[in-house]
């Protein structure tokens, strides 16, 4: 965990935000996960590591980092539940199964050319886009299919 004290600190000051050991903890443990997690997720995960830190605290930080583009928001379960991801070097999309929430992620980018042709027809310089794939996933579709024989 150490290793990675510096750099997220400078992500934190580089977008003009004070930095506080709960907003690195936070910041941190979402860069880590491999999947998208709920303020939940990371308040029950956090304490797990004996990192005591309110949920309202986590809501309010993962909003400013929303808001300041470090973390994005994905909603799952109809809009019901909100899930939370770094943005970071390594750039994917999501695949969402809404009958079961199951997550995939997709290395994939097919929107790389498009954002080229973008810039120079738009003469816009593109920061970055949000792809999310929703759909239901062979179990689920299996389970449906049964229900309707
Ligand atoms: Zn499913
Ligand atoms: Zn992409």
């Amino acid at each position: 965990m150490e290793k990675h004290m510096p750099q997220i600190s400078d992500t934190i000051k580089k977008n003009n935000l004070k930095v506080t050991a709960n907003r690195i903890r936070i910041l941190e443990f979402l860069r880590e996960s491999k999947t998208p997690l709920s303020a939940e997720n990371i308040y029950l995960k956090l304490r797990d590591n004996g990192i005591a830190i309110n949920l309202s605290t986590i809501y309010r930080t993962l909003e400013i980092f929303t808001l300041n583009n470090l973390v994005i928001s994905l909603n799952v379960e109809g809009d019901k539940k909100v899930l939370y991801e770094c943005v970071g070097e390594h750039h994917h999309h999501y695949l969402i199964c809404l009958s079961c929430s199951k997550i995939i992620s997709l290395d994939y980018c097919p929107l790389e050319s498009y954002e080229k042709e973008l810039e120079k027809q738009l003469d816009y310089t593109l920061i970055s886009h949000r792809l999310v794939l929703y759909g239901h996933c062979p179990k689920c579709k299996s389970k449906q299919h049964n229900l309707t024989k």
